[in-house]
């Protein structure tokens, strides 16, 4: 196993851009084949040429019949901090790496999960399908967005596991996500001919006092779903605790603009990022949104702006049969519950929740460490993992 998840986190399948996905996928289609589950390939027709590569949606089953068990995966990570973070380093039962975590290891449990079942002989009622996509980190265009706009993502779709890092509890909800960057036009002058300018940045000044009026009301809100404790609370921090349900609308995460500090701004820009409890609707909280720049423009000021990241927000309740089955199985496995708790981000579940599909995530990795400089997975936990998604596996369709 641990080699498996090295060779995976050796190739550099960074996202953005989105490199080096025909290796990694590669790779993974081999270990499918090589452990004797049924191949498929699912790829968009693509006439760009300037696309480096055109990603690959891998698709393995095992079992037969309609009734199908999603293991959903990603096989793309986010960039490095270091090109050494492609060097998987091996201490004991760590496993270090770009990817170790969010999500290689991930996949290589439910590999190997299925592998159990296929090596014990046991006979489904169904199928397994491991559908391993790129492109999960900006969105999924060319991966789980792109499939479900055609509509093969899910079919016959009894419930979904994914292998995100999620730290030993199960995420059966996350906030959805509207990110976009605005532009305030002017006109430059030298400071000296001031009057003949406008100035971006104050009025960019206006905009944000609007939108800092739609955030007051907007972190109001607050989400029922549970939220993870956060460890480095003191005691008599309830109100930060209570404050992480809040719903998000964060201003100027990234801003700049202007072409020195003689010269009147032409322009000013800032990114906003709108994240949705599962309770709100997305559609409404974006047409909410957009009023406020649609407002400012009525009142004569110029700006524009451009959305690059849109999810939405999913949730389903923990009682499901899948739900269940994955608790009692952790407990069978780890000795201990875990809680439902939702995800702070965006999560691929949401595809499937979208569909009525039960869909949860839980994986072997540690979210504090995805996505940083020191990632790593724990090769025990990925074991477990492996032996929990089996086992589910197994109840669910009915061994
Ligand atoms: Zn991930």
């Amino acid at each position: 196993m641990a080699r498996a998840v090295a060779e995976l986190v050796a190739i550099p399948s960074e996202n953005p851009p989105g490199e080096n996905y025909r290796l990694v996928a590669t790779i993974l289609e081999n270990y499918i084949r090589r452990f004797g589950f049924a191949f498929k390939r699912l790829q968009p027709k693509t006439k760009a040429r300037n696309l480096k590569e055109s990603p690959a949606c891998l698709l393995g089953e095992y079992g037969r019949g309609e009734r199908t068990l999603y293991f959903h995966g990603h096989y793309d990570v986010v960039p490095a901090q270091s090109v050494e973070q492609f060097k998987p380093m091996r201490n004991k039962h760590f496993l270090f790496g770009r990817g170790a975590c969010d999500m290689k290891g991930g996949i290589v449990a439910m590999l190997y999960g299925m592998r159990a079942l296929k090596e014990c002989g046991a006979g489904l009622c169904g199928k397994i399908a491991l559908l391993l996509v790129p492109d999960e980190e900006t969105g999924g265009a060319r991966g789980s967005a792109w499939l479900a706009s055609e509509g093969l993502l899910g079919r016959g779709g009894i419930g979904m596991l994914t292998a995100e890092p999620t730290s030993g509890v199960v995420w059966n909800a996350n906030r959805g996500a509207i990110s976009l960057r605005v532009e305030v036009r002017g006109k430059a002058a030298h400071v000296g001919l001031q009057h003949r300018g406008e100035n971006a940045f104050e009025r960019m000044h206006r905009v944000v006092e609007r939108l800092l009026v739609l955030k007051r009301e907007v972190e109001s809100r607050s989400t029922e779903h549970n939220i993870g404790a956060e460890p480095d609370l003191k005691e008599g921090s309830e109100g930060l605790a209570s404050r992480a349900r809040h719903s998000i609308l964060l201003v100027g995460g990234q801003s700049g603009g202007g072409a020195n500090f003689n010269v009147v701004p032409e322009k000013c820009w800032f990114t906003v990022d709108r994240r949705i409890n599962p309770e709100e609707d997305l559609e409404l909280e974006k047409a909410r949104l957009i009023g406020v720049f649609e407002e400012c423009q009525r009142d004569g000021i110029p700006l524009g702006w451009e959305i690059f990241q849109e999810g939405r927000s999913g949730a389903c309740s923990g009682d499901r049969e899948l739900g269940q089955a994955l608790a009692r199985n952790v407990v069978a496995v780890t000795g201990e519950a875990p809680r439902f708790e939702m995800c702070p981000g965006l999560l691929e579940t949401r595809f499937y929740a979208a569909r009525g599909m039960p869909a949860y995530a839980y994986g072997p990795g540690l979210l504090s460490v995805a996505h940083g400089p020191k990632e790593y997975v724990d090769m025990r936990r990925v074991a477990e993992c492996g032996a929990i998604y089996a086992l589910t596996a197994g109840e669910i369709l009915g061994m």
